[in-house]
């Protein structure tokens, strides 16, 4: 059972069960980072809760992010101040307290161009940023930095125009891995969390008005069945507004959709030893560093397509190349990009303020629609929220919570998560200190057991547990990447992977690190968690076609069938993909 936190694919009919047969105090719709917090913040306050997340945890926009843990410098020129202070102070907690073995600290630089005016300007919104932050401050201080300085932290900078630079520090996190951790730590609580299963409608109680629960479709078998719970709270994202719709309930909000997209592209393409944020015309341009990767972007656009699968274009790839090689010494190339992928910013307007998202004449540009959040309960028994950010969730998970349970019976708790680190916390410093023993215990490399640290915090001891008993199991799963056979293992067993892409695109990011995004060792993990799941050999075909399918879908634009990073220059994935596809059909 998943008192313990692990969410094991293998008894997901048994949890399937629980659902039908339980009530829950609070049914969560949606396994966003928004809906896993709300779990956590509703199950550690002694809610009995169950969360149904239609795909897979994160597979929305909580895994396609910038993945930074920042107070957002941009907001403070909008004069969001309340956003930022709340963003900083929750960041501080998140790298100190609450996840430090999974939001880690990053420096930024930020290059000047004009020498009088924009040194004392950034400077002062730098030092206010910094004074925001609580008294803990678990990040260094910004500093200011001459031409040379910046030159000699970031030689992938042209000396053209630059007048000097500031560097300053935020978090970055592994977004998808977040989430899913939040919801193990929920499960831990003893929340029932279900993925592939969809709220289709929602149950009325006798007076017919009130929510009663929601009426959920097992994806994997087409099978429809009632969840009873005392209140529903929406944190469908970008889906908000179908949910409403499905539940036949008008908030007073309405979420609009702005698209985000990055390019991934190699280390050694831009040679910095921090990562860096550039002003744009529009916005700003992150380049964040990744492992051996840049991650670089974003766009803000407003979009209208299929939710599920937000697919870059060409003019998305070229606004961002065109960004940053204006302050590049060497240009990144088409040629550089190894991988793109792009996210739906939920953005919640007020229903006065939704004035054209189709770019009607006077509708707001997305990049100005605050970014703070909203919650509504448009009727008894439901509650909902959209907006904020990833960064505050937690705050947004106490306040949906708190609408939920305004109207029950009885006292519920204030939320407690402020105080309450995530599983793999506790005990960091002890597993870090401990690593060198913990290889020889295990028989493989000291960067094997960082690289579970890294990932895992104390959790990694579960991960080399499976190597123990299996040493095969600590080979590489792909060649050139850290990641272990026994990390697909851990995938099903432990954090609910049910499907090539859940493993290859959020419980690892080889979907967005890997030239031929992850398709090379599709094959390989179909067969480990076959083993594990009980799949045919004709099922492993299929899940292996469904894989790369996926990728091929979010790599090519909808409307033109264009690749996403233009005519003549294939996505290395996607060609691989296409050729391997061709293999397994013709296999039957
Ligand atoms: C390009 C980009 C960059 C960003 N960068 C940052 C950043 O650096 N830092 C930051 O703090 N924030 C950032 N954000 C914002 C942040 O990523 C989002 O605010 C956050 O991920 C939204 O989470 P969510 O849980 O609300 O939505 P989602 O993650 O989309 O989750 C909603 C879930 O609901 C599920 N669902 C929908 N309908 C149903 C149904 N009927 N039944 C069951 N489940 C359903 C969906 O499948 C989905 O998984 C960025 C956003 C974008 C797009």
């Amino acid at each position: 059972m998943a008192s313990n936190g692990v969410l094991d694919a293998r008894e997901r009919s048994a949890t399937l069960s629980r659902l039908a047969a339980e009530r829950f105090d609070v049914l969560v719709i949606g396994g966003g980072i928004t809906g896993a917090g709300a779990a956590l913040d509703a199950a550690s306050r002694g809610l009995r809760v169950a969360l149904v997340e239609a795909r897979d945890l994160a597979s929305g926009t909580s895994s396609r992010s910038s993945k930074l843990i920042h107070g957002g410098l941009r907001y403070l020129e909008q004069r969001d101040f309340k956003l930022v202070y709340e963003a900083l102070r929750e960041r501080d907690l998140l790298v100190s307290k609450l996840a430090p073995h999974l939001v880690k600290p990053v420096s930024f630089l930020y290059p000047l161009y004009k020498k009088v005016v924009e040194r004392p300007y950034v400077g002062a919104g730098l030092a206010l940023y910094d004074a925001m932050e609580g008294t803990r401050r678990p990040v260094p201080h910004h500093r200011h930095l001459t031409a040379r300085g910046a030159l000699r932290l970031a030689p992938a900078l042209s000396p053209a125009r630059l007048a000097g630079a500031m560097r300053y520090y935020d978090a970055q996190v592994d977004d998808a891995r977040y989430t899913l951790v939040v919801a193990r730590t929920a499960a831990a609580h003893s929340a029932v969390v279900a993925t592939r299963v969809s709220a289709v409608s929602v149950m009325r109680g006798p007076d017919g008005v009130r929510v009663t629960g929601a009426r959920v479709r097992d994806e994997e078998t087409g099978r429809s069945f009632d969840v009873s719970a005392e209140t529903v709270v929406v944190c469908a994202g970008v889906w908000t507004d179908l949910v409403h719709e499905l539940a036949g309930v008008r908030a007073g909000y309405r979420v609009r959709m702005s698209k985000g997209v990055h390019i991934v592209v190699p280390r050694s393409a831009v040679q910095a030893d921090t990562g860096m944020i550039l002003r744009t015309d529009k916005s700003v341009l992150f380049f964040i560093p990744w492992g051996e990767r840049w991650i670089v972007g974003t766009t803000d656009t407003d979009f209208t397509g299929d939710r599920a699968e937000p697919a870059a274009t060409e003019e998305d790839v070229d606004y961002i190349l065109a960004a940053a090689n204006r302050v590049l010494v060497r240009p990144l190339l088409r040629a550089d990009v190894i991988a793109v992928y792009a996210g739906l910013r939920p953005l919640a307007e007020a229903v006065g303020e939704v004035n054209g998202s189709k770019g009607a004449k006077g509708a707001k540009p997305t990049t100005k629609v605050s970014r703070e959040h909203v919650v509504d309960v448009p009727v008894p028994g439901l509650a909902s929220i959209a907006g904020g950010k990833f960064t505050t969730y937690r705050l947004m998970a106490r306040d949906v919570v708190d609408a939920a349970v305004a109207d029950f019976d009885r006292s519920v708790p204030s939320s407690v998560t402020e105080q309450l680190p995530l599983l793999g916390a506790d005990g960091l410093v002890g597993v870090r200190a401990g690593a060198g023993r913990l290889a020889e215990d295990c028989r493989v490399s000291r960067a094997a057991v960082e690289h579970l640290i890294d990932r895992y915090g104390t959790l990694a001891g579960e991960v080399l547990d499976l190597i123990r008993a299996d040493p095969g199991l600590a080979q590489p799963l792909a060649d050139g990447y850290p990641y272990l056979r026994a990390e697909v293992v851990y995938a099903v067993t432990h954090e609910n992977a049910l499907h090539v892409d859940d493993v290859l695109m959020r419980r690892m990011r080889l979907f967005i690190e890997s030239a031929d995004s992850g398709t090379g060792v599709a094959t390989e993990v179909a067969l480990i968690m076959g083993r594990l799941l009980g799949w045919s050999r004709r099922r492993r075909a299929a899940e292996t076609r469904r894989y790369l399918e996926r990728v091929a879908a979010e790599q090519t634009t909808p409307a033109g069938g264009a690749s996403a990073v233009g005519a003549g220059v294939a996505v290395p994935g996607v060609a691989v993909a296409d050729a391997v596809l061709a293999g397994v059909a013709a296999a039957g």
